[in-house]
């Protein structure tokens, strides 16, 4: 399969105000082909630097696509530079002057002098009509040592460099690219860091280049894709086969789903097919567990509801928490998050409920370090549990991550207790 380079030009691109958001897009593009990006590169409008980019890019790569640059401007400079490059000439294109013409007349606007500069084109390129904009694109096909390649010159502004993309390019390039199927696995694990997870299945997965694996990491919520690509679909799967077993067997229950089901709508599922109702108690995460929980439609089904008592009065006055249970061991303490998830439970009838009490910091109430973070949970004919957990970040990013992992301790109660 081929590789690509992106080139994206243009001197407005190496400053602290401008991103190159284009080379995302294409990559995306490409990558759903099954086409792989070696290396993107961003230039300023300087022709001999742009020239000896495409030269460079040319050496290494079949698919070569460069964006930006393609104005009337003096310092639009890719058509020369490309030129440069494949030791071509440019060439003037009547039918481009024409439709150039034409454009202006549509719009009602007088075309400028140096617009001509937009009907000139590498000697042998097939020339990408614009509907969205003055630049028509380029499609070069070159031969390299006897290897095919294509050089793609498309317009700067993004809406026209995905339509361009899309309507010409595509069709194009599905054409070249030799037949190929794209099988992936996905899998979602909590409960783990990224390092932790990565020490735990690299060994597995980097010998292989193909299947390309990916591994996305947020708080306490780790994406994994796995990308095969083969001339069949058994060629595919069989690739896929040399390491997903293995990576799902070291995980084993941390991959809480499969089809990119986030924890939520896992529980959500879990719940419903128990026929079982849920409630939670929040201290610290001020709402964010029960804000979770109600992001998937149809949660009414299951979630009945939860309390946010921060202060210790709330606790005794709205949950009913022994208020010498809070005296003896604070409410950062397994007894007290015991405590408030069967209190939750016993005043709302739930099956099950969870709850959440810690600190979040910069500083700590009762004595426990910043990150303590302690998750309990109830259920009906089960005895209560609790779990302490050291939980990193700065505020917010600890009680992200005790809601994820109060979500996760959820999950594997529900999965493990015979219900
Ligand atoms: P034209 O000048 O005819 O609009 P062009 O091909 O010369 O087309 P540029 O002048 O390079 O395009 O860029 C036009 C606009 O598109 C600018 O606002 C620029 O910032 C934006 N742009 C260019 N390249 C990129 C990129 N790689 N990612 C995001 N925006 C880009
Ligand atoms: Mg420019």
């Amino acid at each position: 399969m081929p590789d690509a380079e992106i080139i994206a030009i243009g001197s407005e691109l190496l400053t602290a105000d401008k991103v190159d958001t284009n080379s995302l897009y294409l990559t995306d593009q490409l990558n759903a082909l099954g086409v792989e990006v070696r290396r993107k590169l961003v230039v300023g409008d300087d022709r001999a630097l742009v020239s000896e980019a495409v030269h460079q890019a040319l050496a290494g790569a079949e698919i070569v696509i460069i964006t930006g640059g393609l104005g009337p401007t003096e310092d639009d400079v890719t058509r020369d530079a490309v030129a440069d490059a494949l030791g071509r000439k440019l060439e003037f294109r009547e039918e481009l002057l024409g439709w150039l013409t034409e454009r202006f007349k549509r719009f009602n606007r007088p075309m400028a002098e140096n617009n001509k500069r937009q009907a000139y084109a590498v000697q042998g390129a097939e020339a990408l009509p614009n509907p969205r904009g003055t630049a028509p694109g380029q499609w070069i096909e070159t031969m390299v040592e006897s290897n095919g390649r294509v050089v793609m010159l498309l317009p700067g502004p993004p809406r026209e460099l995905k339509g361009m993309f899309a309507e010409e390019c595509l069709p194009r390039l599905t054409r070249r690219l030799p037949p190929q199927v794209i099988r992936t696995r996905f899998y979602r694990v909590a409960g783990m860091g990224e390092s932790d997870l990565d020490q735990l299945i690299s060994p597995v997965y980097k010998p292989f280049t193909n299947p390309v694996t990916t591994i996305l990491a947020g708080p306490g919520d780790i994406q994994i894709h796995l990308r095969a690509r083969g001339a069949t679909h058994e060629e595919a799967d069989g690739l896929l086969q040399q390491i997903a077993p293995e990576i799902e067997r070291l995980l084993g229950d941390r991959i809480y789903s499969r089809d990119g089901s986030s924890l939520e709508a896992v529980i959500g599922e879990r719940l419903r097919a128990l026929r079982a109702t849920l409630c939670v108690a929040e201290s610290c995460t001020g709402g964010w567990l029960g804000e979770r929980i109600t992001s998937i439609p149809g949660c009414s089904d299951y979630f009945l509801g939860g309390f946010l008592v921060y202060n210790d009065r709330m606790k005794t006055e709205l949950l009913g928490v022994d208020a010498g249970l809070l005296k003896i061991h604070t409410a950062v303490s397994e007894a007290v998050a015991c405590a408030m998830a069967e209190c939750a439970r016993a005043k709302t009838g739930a099956t099950f409920a969870v709850s959440i009490t810690g600190e979040a910091g910069p500083e700590s109430f009762t004595g426990a370090p910043v990150g303590t973070v302690v998750i309990g949970l109830a259920g009906a004919g089960l005895v209560p549990q609790a779990k302490t957990y050291s939980l990193f970040g700065d505020r917010n990013g600890i009680r992200t991550r005790a809601a994820q992992w109060a979500l996760d301790d959820l999950r594997r109660w529900l999965d493990s207790s015979a219900l």
